[in-house]
């Protein structure tokens, strides 16, 4: 059937993605493109489970969700799964729905899980898609290439057990649990009296749990907690152990497949100590739950799209005595806004010695950016003035410490000179924070997507190099 899927569309003049061309019950599919879009063209029996246009021999089907669950019914290569069993797992957030053909390409010759379909409810509510959207992307995306070896769904922090419901439903294999609405962030910084009213506050029970489990014990790694360091733990972060483990229990009961579950606890004010990763991991071990991944905060500055900032021997140390907690509790570490943090790159590798999972998204709607200032300059110089105009808007969002006024003024640069905006901290992060408000835009939306469209083997270029250059150095010893 795949040859004569060949034969009728060689007489079409539709463009066919020679390595998506696969059959499976006597019915063969092909991903194929026409001057304005992508579609995918099925003949064969099993053909009733698409939707689409009859042509001459074949059925052609736009890239709709009920599409995407026809082809993950007949090729479930196509369809998300859990990733547990593998070392090395990352992350590879792709906002545009666009990313994952140059993901794959970086991936070759790597032995690396991917987690293709990666978005927290900020981004898919900045990019107005769903869950199912973002999976389905990441479906015909992974057919276009031929890819078959697997790839996982990540409802990125999440907060509720709404989230997670509609994350699960929606075809997820993994949750990112965030349980920084019920950290209480004000107690961090209380003086040791107001620890010990607020202590005294707190539900009998709760005090005498945890004074139980740690206070006179030999801890492993960690030695002794004393009763003030305990107390300040216990008012600052008891009712974010109780949800986890909560939401926990919530997807055993809920899911219907495997699902992989990550704690992370790295968007809080305050980096993460040895102390307060440990006592959670031990508090989720004690009630039965060993998480794939944690993801606590490290010390340093991991902002997005640029470089770490932050003393490297102190991330090593730090590092170091995490990773021996995630060792203990038997789940790996997760690094979050991993995009560009290459000076952290070689720790994470020879610590966790490839055991890790990484997460990176916003670098590829950057990369998408940087094709845009190469092949149509007027429609970059558009949207990086509104980025600069709407940045303020943009920080509400996302914490960014670059200002604007290091950004050389566009109107007196020449067309050659744009894609060093997308080397240039200050432009990288004002452009990175700015994808919702721009997307959010008709006239940027329309000629984006047109350009992406016409250049999407330069797009999967640049991500094979840039995606490419993050592996390289996660990856060697
Ligand atoms: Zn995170």
């Amino acid at each position: 059937m795949k040859e004569t899927l060949k034969k009728i569309l060689a007489k079409t003049d539709l463009f066919v993605y020679e390595n998506s061309v696969d059959e499976a019950e006597g019915t063969a599919c092909a991903m194929v493109r026409n001057s304005n879009e992508k579609l995918l063209a099925v003949a064969g029996p099993k053909a009733d489970l698409f939707k689409g246009s009859l042509e001459n021999g074949f059925l052609l089907c736009p890239l709709t969700n009920e599409n995407a669950e026809a082809l993950q019914t007949l090729f479930p290569y196509t369809r998300p799964k859990s990733h547990k069993g593998h070392a090395f797992t990352m992350g590879l957030g792709d906002r545009l729905g666009l990313a994952t053909p140059g993901h794959i390409r970086a991936l070759r010759g790597h032995d690396i899980y991917p987690v293709f379909a990666q978005q927290s409810i900020r981004e898919l509510n900045l990019t107005h898609r769903t869950f199912r959207d973002v999976i389905s992307a990441a479906s015909f995306n992974v057919f276009q290439e031929g890819y078959k070896s697997g790839f996982g769904a990540d409802g990125d922090h999440l907060k509720t057990k709404d989230e997670i419901k509609y994350a699960l439903e929606s075809g997820c294999t993994m949750v990112t649990l965030d349980c920084s609405e019920k950290i209480n962030t004000k107690a961090a910084k209380f003086t040791d009296d107001e620890v010990n009213a607020a202590y005294s506050e707190l539900p009998r029970d709760v005090r005498e749990h945890y004074e139980n489990t740690y206070l006179g014990k030999d801890l492993p790694i960690l030695g002794r907690v004393d009763e003030p360091e305990l107390r300040r733990f216990v008012i600052v972060f008891w009712k974010a152990v109780d949800h986890a483990i909560e939401c926990y229990k919530y997807i055993d009961e809920i899911k219907t497949v495997d699902v992989d579950f990550e704690l992370s606890i790295d968007e809080t004010l305050t980096i993460t100590t040895p102390a307060e990763h440990f006592i959670i991991g031990n508090e989720l071990h004690n009630a039965g739950i060993t998480p794939i991944s944690c993801a606590p905060h490290f010390t340093g500055q991991f902002e997005k799209g640029i470089e770490y900032a932050g003393n490297l021997t102190a991330f090593e140390r730090d590092f170091r005595v995490h990773q021996e907690i995630a060792e203990h509790f038997g789940y790996k570490l997760s690094l979050h806004s991993g995009s560009d943090k290459f000076a952290v790159f070689s720790t994470v590798a020879r610590v966790t010695k490839g055991n890790v999972h990484v997460k990176t998204a916003g670098t590829n709607w950057l990369e998408a950016m940087r094709v845009v200032s190469e092949v149509d300059p007027s429609l970059y110089r558009k949207a990086h003035k509104y980025a600069i105009e709407h940045r303020p808007e943009a920080e509400k969002y996302y914490h960014v410490s670059t200002n604007v006024s290091e950004i050389p003024d566009i109107d007196l640069q020449n067309d050659a000179y744009l894609p060093e905006y997308l080397n240039l901290p200050a432009s990288r992060q004002t452009i990175h924070i700015a994808y919702g408000l721009l997307l959010e835009n008709e006239w940027f939306r329309k000629e984006f997507f047109r350009c992406m469209f016409e250049n999407e083997d330069l797009y999967y270029a640049f991500l094979e190099r840039h995606i490419g250059k993050h592996i390289r150095m996660l990856t060697s010893d």
